[in-house]
């Protein structure tokens, strides 16, 4: 079975929904496959600031809301016959009315937990992949759509939930079992915990719930479907000549990934990598494109980089001190006080006299890092065996990917 993931742009109006319901169908005529949905193109930053906007105590979150409303009403106006129409419209109806209530209850009390938040962002995947099921339905392709959060069983952090894949996938295994359906459509991007309450991914997680449906079934691949033709050797956003990447490893793509390419949320290679699934990325709106392949050995092994990327928004992290030099347990202590704090480490980097580390992490992430690391060496910053932690921010990240760079001398230098 195949499994394909479309991103927000893909589901962004009624044209580029009309291409996603076209892609299904010639995808369906050579067997069942699954096909998991994002948003709508912006739904979920405008989710997160209805639920700020009522946290604040404004009803601003009513316009914001009822906008979200309005563009999922026109779009399923473009999309269905009067007689196709009523069930999708009533529901995103009642899905908004929902929502409003939702965000009174958080502009009553002026508080927004993680949990809500969670809660409010589920719309916009369920109400995007139920349009598309209708879609697929008004246009005879039948399908069943399935609830991901009764599939995929998290812990309970909020906003970037860790996975429980014993679970997860005795429960997908179960539903495949259970069902006949010829396409499976699921809402990307949100589970649940062992409570039942609404958790999410993470930023851009809809790519991951479809690799952690791929993986649990063995998929023959996992289709990336975006709005652009597969990974490129750089940003396309900041870099004119970029050059489309026609195959790539796992693991350079994980780097690629997790330096800032944006197109594969980074988290998404790991479980089909362990499954040896290959993932193909490919254009919504250029499907004859044969996009970029991702799996274990790339057949291109010539050059020697295969991307650059980059990160901003970065602050640096300097530990220093006399007293470091030749003691252990000095970067231990570093990096569970930044753990403790729940502080993602991006990089790490030593000086050979021991005498400093250097971490970098997140800009946002940098007041509470300098509070955390020194509590943590209160009693040596004390006696003046290491500095006060050194914080410096407004950096960048930028990564030279390429598996054959470690045969060539010279290239850091160049
Ligand atoms: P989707 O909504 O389909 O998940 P995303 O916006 O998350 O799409 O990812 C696709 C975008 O990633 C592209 O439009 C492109 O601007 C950006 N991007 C950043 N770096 C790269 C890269 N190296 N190759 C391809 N796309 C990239
Ligand atoms: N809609 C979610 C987001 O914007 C998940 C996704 O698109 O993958 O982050
Ligand atoms: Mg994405």
């Amino acid at each position: 079975m195949k499994v394909l993931k479309f991103g927000g742009s893909s589901v962004g109006s009624s044209e580029t929904i009309k291409q996603v319901v076209d892609i299904i169908r010639t995808t369906r005529v050579d067997g069942p496959c699954s096909v998991v949905l994002s948003a709508m193109q912006g739904t979920t930053d405008s989710l997160i600031e209805a639920g700020r906007s009522a946290e604040r105590g404004d009803d601003g979150y009513i316009e914001i809301l009822s906008n979200i409303g309005e563009r999922h009403v026109t779009t399923i106006r473009e999309l269905f016959n009067d007689g196709d129409r009523f069930a999708i419209s009533d529901f995103v109806e009642t899905t908004v009315k929902e929502l409003e209530n939702l965000c009174e209850g958080v502009r009553l009390i002026r508080e927004l937990s993680s949990k809500t938040l969670d809660r409010i962002l589920s719309f916009g995947e369920i109400v995007a992949s139920k349009i598309v099921s209708a879609k697929l339905a008004a246009d005879g392709i039948e399908n069943e759509w399935k609830d991901s959060r009764l599939l995929i069983r998290t812990d309970s952090t909020h906003g970037f939930a860790t996975v429980d894949f014993v679970e997860t996938n005795k429960r997908i295994k179960d539903h495949f079992v259970a069902s006949s359906a010829g396409v499976h459509i699921f809402p990307g991007f949100i589970s649940s915990d062992s409570a039942g309450y609404t958790t999410t991914l993470g930023r851009g997680g809809s790519d991951y719930t479809a690799a952690i449906i791929a993986a649990a079934i063995d998929a023959d691949v996992l289709e990336i479907w975006t709005d652009v033709s597969g990974m490129m050797s750089a940003d396309p956003r900041f870099v004119r000549n970029v050059r489309q990447i026609s195959n790539i490893t796992y693991r350079e793509a994980m780097e690629l990934s997790h330096f800032g390419a944006k197109v594969i949320y980074p988290p998404t290679i790991q479980p089909v990598m362990a499954k040896g699934i290959p993932i193909l990325v490919k254009n919504t709106f250029e499907p004859e494109n044969h996009g970029t392949l991702i799996e274990s050995e790339s057949a291109a092994k010539t050059e020697m980089i295969r991307g650059i990327t980059s990160i901003d928004k970065i602050t640096v992290l300097s530990l220093e001190g006399s007293g470091m030099v030749g003691i252990p347990g000095f970067s231990k202590r570093l990096f569970d006080a930044l753990s403790r704090a729940s502080i993602n480490v991006i990089l790490i980097t030593q000086s050979s006299s021991e005498h400093s580390i250097c971490v970098a992490i997140e800009d946002k992430h940098a007041n509470e890092a300098k509070q955390a690391v020194d509590r943590e060496f209160e009693y040596e910053i004390a006696v003046g065996r290491i500095d006060p932690l050194g914080v410096e921010n407004g950096f960048s990240i930028l990564a030279l990917v390429g598996h054959n760079m470690k045969e060539h001398t010279g290239v850091s230098g160049k």
